[in-house]
């Protein structure tokens, strides 16, 4: 959509330090989810303003990475501490662009980010080789260098949260990079790049590139200036991105979806359980890639289960994401709303039954009831396909095999809970789960210590930890004569 209200603030590129209008000279209209009202005209990046950005990220790369490490990392908590002085503006502005309760951003993700920023700022005079010993007549090590120029392409689901765990170790590790919002929430993207100049990032290190992408993103994952990709995003996208990166060889980090079961024993504590099952699926209007959108509960408490994840969805307040009360906010656009829509209808032709929501609410706004629903069988569509919305499958089972058999059968492979006061099961279970992360005892907790990735349709490697410095560097082995 190109628009022309000159009443609403409008955002340029961020490239070389500096604000650019698009090549274009288009820019999109951003929409607040839960009004359906326009907040920002929003610069449609170009092929051609990618050029620009990758030159200026190229020319900034040896400075930077020749940076005094422990100055670096001095400049990255400067960052957070700005980031926590404008704590509450990019509290507002993520909830504005994506819908978000204002008080889950509060509570979870701006507190994410700055602890993001805080770790890799630690990281960054600890960055090191080692002396490995070959031969008597030769001086051997290694040492680990900046992977080069960086794009980061952001999905729209946690824009500040998923976009630092990006931006943060590749800073640290002293790669450049150029970042890629969501076309539909790029606000605090742009705004957290102003921070970082502010806080002493140079100007070419941290560019903010918005539009759409198939343009910007497109162009970013074909440029040789390139040189590596890191994606959070759909199954699809992320497959042409791993096409599109052979082109030279990009490094390629996939974050991609999930359909995790969460697994409750009967003789787990089912309150607690039921409880945690509750917002693994409807936090963030189940907008999250480790949601637990498939319930697995055993035969003996499955009616149980059903009843108490019903209950607790009807007491969900879902409604505008500023009142202190609202504990859901509406799902990010048009669009989404009609997937999620789509796939209740789906569920009901399948055959399974939607015991609570399955509506839209309301008519402005794309408020969508949480919605449980029963009696789905492990084939079932509603039960194989990420849907990314408040859709909660509860799918009974019998015994541990068929449990595990169930939970591992389907094509992602991002996360899993498991529930039972069983020790031993639980250890052993979470050993067979197919996933990057398991859960026990508990439902959705990620740090930025841990890895956190998975396989197949879930994507390919991790980011996080020590793993994000492997992806942000490269290893080079240095042979010395002693002779
Ligand atoms: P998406 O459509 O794949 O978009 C993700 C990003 O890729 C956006 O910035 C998008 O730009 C961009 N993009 C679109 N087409 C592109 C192309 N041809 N080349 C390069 N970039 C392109 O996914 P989404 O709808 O935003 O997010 C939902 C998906 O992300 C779900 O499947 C979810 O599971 C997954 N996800 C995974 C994780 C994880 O950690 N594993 C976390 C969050 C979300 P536009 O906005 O302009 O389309
Ligand atoms: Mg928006």
């Amino acid at each position: 959509m190109t628009a022309t209200r000159p009443d609403l603030p409008k955002h340029d590129l961020l490239i070389d330090g500096k604000r650019l209008p698009p090549g274009s000279g288009e820019y999109s209209t951003d929409i607040n989810p839960a009004t359906e009202e326009p907040i920002a005209l929003v610069a449609q990046g170009s092929a051609a303003d990618v050029d620009t950005a990758v030159l200026a990220a190229r020319a900034a790369l040896k400075s930077w990475a020749g940076m005094r490490a422990a100055d670096r990392g001095r400049i990255l908590n400067r960052f957070a501490d700005l980031l926590e002085a404008h704590a509450e503006e990019l509290i507002t502005l993520e909830s504005l662009d994506a819908g978000k309760p204002l008080a889950a951003v509060r509570r979870q993700d701006l507190p994410a980010v700055v602890d993001t920023v805080r770790y890799y700022a630690g990281w960054c005079d600890k960055i090191h080789g080692a002396v490995i010993p070959t031969r008597p007549d030769a001086l051997t090590y290694t040492v680990r260098e900046p992977v080069g120029v960086v794009a980061a392409i952001i999905p729209w689901n946690f824009p500040l949260m998923i976009g630092m765990w990006k931006i943060a170790p590749a800073l640290a590790c002293g790669c450049t990079l150029i970042v890629k919002p969501a076309e539909i929430t790029p606000l605090t993207a742009l705004r957290v790049a102003e921070l970082a100049l502010e806080a002493g990032v140079p100007p070419g290190v941290f560019n903010v590139v918005t539009g759409k992408g198939s343009v910007v993103g497109n162009a970013l994952v074909a440029h040789p200036g390139i040189d590596k990709v890191t994606f959070t995003g759909s199954p699809g996208v992320g497959r042409g991105i791993m096409q599109g990166a052979a082109s030279n060889f990009k490094r390629v980090t996939l974050e991609l979806g999930g359909k995790s079961a969460n697994v409750i024993f009967a003789d787990a504590d089912i309150d607690a359980a039921t409880r945690a099952a509750a917002s693994g699926i409807f936090f963030n209007s189940g907008q999250v890639c480790s949601a637990g959108s498939r319930i697995l509960a055993q035969r003996k408490v499955y009616d149980e289960v059903v009843e108490r994840l019903t209950t607790r969805a009807r007491a969900i307040r879902v409604g505008d994401p500023a009142s202190p009360d609202t504990t859901m906010g509406p799902v990010v656009s048009a669009a989404q709303m009609k997937t999620v829509l789509d796939y209740v209808e789906i569920g009901k032709r399948e055959g399974a039954s939607a015991v609570t929501g399955g509506a839209r609410i309301g008519q402005r706004g794309f408020f969508v009831e949480p919605t449980v629903f029963a009696n789905v069988e492990h084939e079932m569509r509603i039960s194989q396909e990420e849907i990314f919305g408040p859709v909660a499958s509860v799918i009974p089972f019998e015994d541990e095999a068929e449990a595990v058999r169930i939970a591992n059968g389907t094509a992602f492979s991002l996360a899993a809970g498991v529930w039972s006061a069983d020790i031993a099961r639980v250890h052993k279970v979470a050993g067979e789960l197919r996933a990057g992360t398991v859960w026990i005892n508990t439902y959705g907790y990620t740090d930025v210590r841990l890895p956190w990735g998975g396989a197949g349709d879930s994507g390919l490697g991790r980011e996080h930890g020590d793993a994000a410095i492997e992806n942000f560097t490269e290893p080079k082995a240095i042979w010395l004569s002693l002779r």
